[in-house]
């Protein structure tokens, strides 16, 4: 009797380590033979582009995933996260200098500022400095655009909010230095716009306080202009010798009353044995709009669900959940997963690890974890480490605990650590020397299709599915002891 049970336990245990292996070798194979991630990142980057939070293109996007997550079978919940009062949608930009030396200028708006009303052509006169400086051109400021001096820019907007404005009056009236000091009565004296000088590659941002405190009585009516610097200082030499010439923007920025609601999309292979504890990774869904998005997060998405397909392409059925999560609103402060950690969508204890990817489109090729979890690592990424002689996986212990972050910061896996749960990401190197430096791409013109190493993200997706499945698969959730310094 003794006998034959153990027998039939060592045949059930056979049976379900075939059934993984069976798993991860499809994997890896699907991995080699069809891996899709490219043409996840191609649709997102062609078909959709940047995807700010405000505008449509980052509900079409939503929609989009919750609809490939639902084709490859998963099971997906769509969790409000953010709402914002005025959308925001970008159209086509250009400008130009109108003189004998003209050229096509270079330039980009911060989202949430005003566009032109079709094409505007105005003269050009140099921020004031004083008061007598102001009244000696508050009769040319209709129409015109004014050259701010207020450098090196950060892509962030200028702000234009009441509490800048105060704060501003009363920088003037105590003669003390304030950005921009006659800001508000250049606008109400009717300039079209502003122009700041930008380096290359331009980064484009936003000011959140005044997107989210925007109504549509309030909207901004002012260009906000950041100029390639080459540009802005031949223009600044002219208009500096009164030259007369002028400058032509066309600038489509458009608004529109909201609700714009947005969303965390959670889509998870259920769990046989323990279906309310997780295996997570994630990324994030919005991106700024200058450029399409496509590394800053796109990349990150398209690794998270050619995972979550390669997954259930072959037929995963873990013992634990693993939920593939799309965050909404990272770039304004972490919003989606703060939302979703803080409700406790899933309960705190019941997360084996949350994975991150958000970064540059490199190779992951390593993890580092705690020597409590390391023998797990060993034994779940060993199907990893010869899988590409191009990209060796290692496993590797560290010597000591990382703090506890205090705040979130950085990216989504904060959210995460702030509250002592486990968010350890995967290294990422640029095996094959490509030059890469994230900063050309972060947040700026260059975040494109382009820039993307098919190879690496290939990889990346394959290691992500068959680490989460093997953690998905083990007989606890991982330990915690010593996870963070405290
Ligand atoms: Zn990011």
């Amino acid at each position: 009797m003794k006998k034959t049970f153990f027998s039939l336990v060592a045949v059930l245990m056979a049976v379900s380590l075939q059934a993984q292996d069976k798993v991860t070798k499809a994997v890896l194979e699907m991995g080699r033979s069809d891996n899709q991630v490219m043409q996840h990142a191609e649709y997102m980057a062609r078909n959709i582009g940047g995807r700010l939070v405000g505008t449509h293109m980052l509900n079409h996007a939503e929609d989009w995933v919750i609809q490939q997550f639902r084709s490859w079978g998963l099971d997906v919940q769509v969790q409000e996260a953010v709402v914002i009062g005025v959308g925001f949608d970008r159209g086509p930009w250009s400008g130009r200098m109108l003189s004998e030396d003209g050229m096509q200028l270079h330039f980009g708006t911060p989202a949430y500022t005003a566009g032109t009303c079709g094409r505007q052509k105005g003269r050009v006169l140099l921020e004031p400095k004083d008061q007598n400086g102001f009244n000696r051109i508050k009769g040319a400021l209709k129409g015109a655009w004014v050259l701010l001096e207020t450098g090196p820019d950060t892509g962030l907007a200028l702000d234009a909010s009441p509490k800048a404005d105060s704060l501003r009056a009363v920088a003037l009236a105590e003669g003390k230095k304030v950005d921009v000091p006659y800001y508000r009565q250049m606008v109400e004296a009717g300039v079209a716009g502003f122009i700041r000088p930008a380096k290359r590659p331009m980064q484009v941002l936003y000011n959140r306080a005044m997107c989210f405190k925007l109504t549509m009585e309030t909207l901004p009516t002012a260009c906000d202009i950041l100029l390639d610097e080459h540009q802005f200082a031949i223009i600044k030499r002219k208009a500096e010798n009164r030259e007369d010439f002028q400058l032509e923007f066309d600038i489509r920025n458009h608004f529109f009353p909201g609700p714009m609601k947005y969303h965390n999309i959670l889509a998870t292979i259920k769990g046989t044995k323990y279906p309310d504890e997780y295996v997570m990774m994630g990324s994030h869904l919005d991106s700024y709009d200058i450029a399409t998005g496509a590394v800053d997060d796109g990349q990150g998405v398209c690794v998270t669900m050619e995972a979550a397909r390669l997954l259930a392409a072959a037929g995963a059925k873990p013992k634990r959940s693993i939920m593939f999560c799309i965050w909404t609103a990272e770039e304004y402060g972490l919003l989606g997963s703060l939302h979703f950690v803080k409700n406790k969508t899933v309960p705190w204890n019941k997360i084996s690890n949350y994975f991150n990817r958000d970064g540059g489109p490199l190779a992951a090729t390593s993890i580092t974890v705690s020597p409590a979890m390391y023998e797990d690592f060993k034994t779940v990424c060993e199907p990893l480490f010869d899988y590409n002689p191009e990209f060796p996986f290692t496993v590797h212990k560290w010597d000591e605990p990382r703090p506890r972050p205090d705040r979130p910061r950085g990216s989504d896996q904060s959210s995460f650590a702030v509250q002592g749960i486990p968010a350890i990401s995967f290294r990422e190197s640029d095996v094959y020397g490509h030059n890469f430096r994230y900063r050309d791409i972060w947040h700026t013109e260059d975040d494109l299709f382009n820039k993307l190493i098919p190879a690496y993200l290939e990889h990346s997706a394959v290691v992500q599915a068959v680490t989460a499945y093997g953690l998905a698969n083990l007989n606890h959730l991982l330990s915690r002891e010593g996870l963070y310094k405290e």
